[in-house]
């Protein structure tokens, strides 16, 4: 998209730079060099060749991990950002050991299978199998007392119509119905079973596997005929409680500096990948826009706070500690915008505040000839990446909506989630359209999202049928 652009911006940048000495007072021309800078002097893609090829799979508490914080924290500093840190929080951790996965027919058939983070340190089971189709509520209520002692069989996504269930969830209604293990089914074809946390604030207490699309569909037609046939699991993996650091950095506000602006990424991944698309993208984009923000001078009315996560793929701890370490300032946080797994930008989701629509809006018709969409912005509150801490802490936040190729996301959490696979023109655009967001929610007259009473986000967390799921996490802290 910038291919179109590309004369006008250069343009305008060799105008700005006449002028450079002058673009911390005048706006416009700011944001007439944010995407000049970034289309020509951009790290973004080269950074994300750093991250996933010389660091990797980085799990939070593994060694891998603590190189991409000291990576993270090095940018930043590089960047000339304020007061870049770490900010330290104690997590449970997990590392992978060793997994069977056979299915007793007659010639013993061996699944292409991965364990579910936070499944137990060991686990040795041999039961028949149960399929609870996509392992939706209702369907586990149908099946009811069948699941006892059985191994439940689901796969990704949800019923037609329904709203999508999280494989925590999944995991969590197994074990209430006393099934004493879980296989999840992945739903994009090459033989890739993918990871992913089974539990959210401790460890699983039956094992819960990932197996290939392909394995899982040929398990699925092999039950029909042969019911009775049994499975057998063997897990080992190693437990215990670690630490991790988010990673923080600055650009102080002007004139309301304890008012702020947070953009977050994850940083950390999984390990059976180079963890590229998730979220390697967002990690970089969220980089780029911390260069170029503060490169050009940036001197935003607002404060414009970068985080880096870690913690996020076991059950958001990084987010979680971040809230809980800075309650109060809580109420001073403008928006937070959360980048995991960010394409093309198309346009913006507000995770239910509807306050911040009309802003939102006409930033992205100003933001047409970039292809923003300001009849695509939605209102939509959601869980399972770093919003959700603020969400539920009464924060509003936002995300940018867009356009992850199938040949992309079909990926994350599987050793296909690698560089190959990134796309250099859409981590440019996430940072362009990343940076100029900030910068004008961070200079807005008003304050773009409301802070939240408890009362408030219990209402709003209901509009968006969101009670259920959080209740299945443990998450739900009201009474009704
Ligand atoms: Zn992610």
């Amino acid at each position: 998209m910038f291919n179109d652009k590309v004369k006008a911006t250069f343009y305008s940048l060799l105008l700005s730079i006449l002028i450079v000495s002058n673009i911390s007072a005048e706006d416009k021309d700011i944001y007439r060099l944010i995407f000049g800078e970034i289309i020509y002097n951009s790290e973004a893609y080269s950074n994300l060749r750093e991250l996933s090829d010389d660091i990797g799979g980085r799990v939070s508490g593994t060694e891998a991990g603590y190189r991409a914080e000291r990576w993270a924290l090095q940018k930043f500093t590089s960047y000339g950002l304020h007061n870049p840190h770490f900010e330290r929080f104690e997590m449970p951790g997990w590392k992978r050991g060793s997994l069977t996965v056979e299915v007793l027919t007659p010639g013993k058939k061996i699944l292409s299978a991965v364990a579910l983070a936070n499944t137990p340190s060991k686990a040795k089971i041999t039961d028949q199998i149960i399929d609870a189709g996509f392992g939706h509520p209702d369907e586990f209520a149908e099946l009811g007392e069948n699941i006892k002692g059985k191994i439940v069989l689901a796969e990704v996504g949800t019923l037609p119509g329904e709203r999508s269930v999280h494989r925590t969830e999944k995991v969590e209604l197994a074990t209430r119905y006393g099934a004493t293990g879980f296989v999840l089914i992945t739903n994009a074809p090459g033989n890739l079973p993918r990871t992913g946390t089974c539990k959210v604030g401790g460890y699983a207490d039956i094992p819960a596997i990932s197996v290939s699309s392909e394995h899982g569909t040929w398990l699925r037609r092999y039950l029909k005929d042969h019911p009775d046939v049994e499975m057998k699991i063997n897990m080992k993996n190693k437990t215990g409680m670690t630490h991790a650091n988010n990673i923080v950095a600055e650009i102080i506000g002007t004139e309301k500096p304890d008012e702020i602006v947070i953009v977050g990424a994850h940083l950390d991944s999984w390990e059976l990948g180079q963890g590229t698309i998730d979220n390697g993208v967002g990690s970089v984009s969220l980089l780029e826009t911390a260069r170029v923000l503060s490169l050009l001078g940036a001197k935003p009315k607002r404060t414009i706070r970068f985080i880096l996560f870690m913690g996020e793929e076991f059950g958001l701890y990084g987010s979680k500690a971040y809230v809980k370490q800075h309650s109060s300032e809580l109420e001073n946080i403008v928006m937070m915008l959360n980048m995991d797994m960010v394409g093309d930008p198309y346009s913006f989701n507000s995770y239910g505040h509807e306050e911040a629509l009309p802003f939102l809006k006409k930033l992205a018709a100003d933001l047409q000839g970039f292809g923003i969409s300001k009849d695509k912005v939605t209102n939509k509150a959601g869980l399972h990446s770093d919003h959700q801490s603020f969400t539920l802490a009464g924060v509003p936040a936002m995300s940018l909506r867009s356009t992850l190729d199938e040949s992309m996301w079909r990926y994350y959490h599987s050793a296909g989630d690698t560089f190959d696979k990134a796309s250099e023109t859409y981590l440019n655009n996430a940072a362009s359209i990343a940076a100029t967001t900030l910068l004008r929610i961070a200079n807005a007259e008003e304050r773009v999202g409301r802070f939240y009473s408890d009362d408030e986000i219990r209402d709003m967390l209901i509009e968006h049928g969101l009670k259920e799921p959080l209740s299945l996490t443990g998450y739900w802290r009201w009474k009704d």
